[in-house]
């Protein structure tokens, strides 16, 4: 792999076929896969990996706004992709650009439903999401009739998949509350397939339900996190290989005399002498300010680097008082062997919010074709 030599997000294709093969050997054989790429593929590049994992078997993508779906579609991808939370206003987009819609309540069903019928369309795919218990998005279990007759009253649409999402499928402490959410959902989706005359496919598990509830595979799964390395428990991330390496370089190193301060407000002040990295990476790189004042930390030749003082918008300044670095060294700030998951935890947040964060000003590099 070569030197960073500025700031850059790495991204490991055969990582990621990696933990796609791994998920998939969690699934029956028929069981269908839809891969997430929902926010930039979780921050590493929708429209590449979606080129790649369109190759492997993939059976749907999802995203979670349409104007995502629209991108998948320039660059390229011809399965299907479900829009985890469409708007109105955007429905003409959607079906110009043959996404298919989560339609989670009576008023957005109706309108779908009316620019399908104007358009003409014939047995449009659409989703339906009931509530389980996460109070999100979906119609709730008494909704059953409204979107049979609803549904019914047309043949514009038709019923691709029925769905639902689990609250806390990575917690096994809450697994009786999981247990009921599937129960729910196998009593909504057994009336509504009954009295629709014919069966969609069915889905409620996410990365954490695929690994901790394969009784509730259903017809197809959603993975997100999965793919991207994560687990979401130290059991499961042995079987995952974080795909994104965020790494940059050191571009000056101060020495700092007792009584002095670094960076801005002055927010660390020494009271002995040490040396400091500075880099470029900032806020604006999804870097935020949390990750400050000696919570975070980069690594630089095997050693744990804190930020010292407040994160600027562009650069950070990390504590190498004892290193043997110098300016131009490779600093990595996340990776298969330092996760995302472990400085998402400095900063109190998790894996999901940290790479995602991670912003388009970062040069994305693509390794293992
Ligand atoms: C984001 C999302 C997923 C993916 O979840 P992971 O935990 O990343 O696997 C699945 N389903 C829905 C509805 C989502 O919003």
């Amino acid at each position: 792999m070569p030197k960073a030599q500025e700031t850059v997000l790495e991204i490991d294709l055969k990582a990621l076929k990696h933990n796609f093969d791994h998920l998939k050997s969690r699934l029956n054989s028929n069981t269908k896969f839809m891969a997430v790429v929902k926010a930039f593929a979780y921050g590493s590049d929708a429209c590449e990996l979606a080129n790649y994992l369109q190759n492997q078997a993939v059976d749907y993508f999802a995203v979670a706004f349409v104007h995502e779906g629209v991108k998948l579609r320039e660059a390229g991808i011809t399965k299907p992709i479900l829009v985890l939370h469409p708007q109105a206003a955007n429905f003409k987009i959607l079906i110009d650009n043959c996404l298919e819609p989560n339609l989670y309540n009576a008023k957005i069903l109706n309108e779908f439903i009316a620019i399908a019928s104007t358009e003409k369309l014939n047995h449009y795919p659409i989703h339906i999401k009931f509530n389980t218990g996460l109070n999100r998005l979906g119609f709730s279990e008494n909704e059953v009739n409204t979107v049979v007759s609803k549904v019914k009253e047309t043949s514009a649409v038709k019923i691709q998949s029925v769905f639902s999402h689990l609250a806390a499928s990575e917690d096994l402490n809450e697994r009786d509350f999981t247990l009921n959410q599937i129960e729910k959902f196998k009593n909504i989706t057994e009336a509504l397939t009954k009295a629709m005359g014919y069966k969609p496919l069915l889905h409620i598990c996410n990365t954490s339900g695929i690994l901790n509830y394969s009784e509730a595979h259903f017809d197809m799964v959603r993975s997100g996190i999965g793919m991207y390395g994560f687990g979401n428990s130290e059991k499961e991330n042995k079987n995952f290989k974080p795909i994104g390496t965020l790494k940059t370089i050191i571009s000056q190193i101060h020495e700092i005399n007792k009584g002095e301060s670094v960076g801005y407000n002055r927010a660390f002040k020494t009271d002995a002498f040490l040396r400091t990295a500075t880099l470029p990476i900032g806020h604006a790189d999804g870097i935020g300010r949390q990750y400050g004042k000696g919570k975070g930390y980069v690594i630089i030749n095997n050693q744990k680097a804190y930020i010292i003082g407040n994160v600027c918008m562009d650069m950070i300044m990390v504590n190498v008082t004892d290193f043997d670095c110098k300016e131009g060294d490779e600093v990595i700030v996340f990776g298969p062997n330092n996760t995302a998951e472990n400085l998402a935890e400095t900063a109190n947040t998790i894996s999901y919010e940290l790479i995602t964060g991670i912003s388009q000003r970062v040069k994305r590099v693509f390794i293992g074709y």
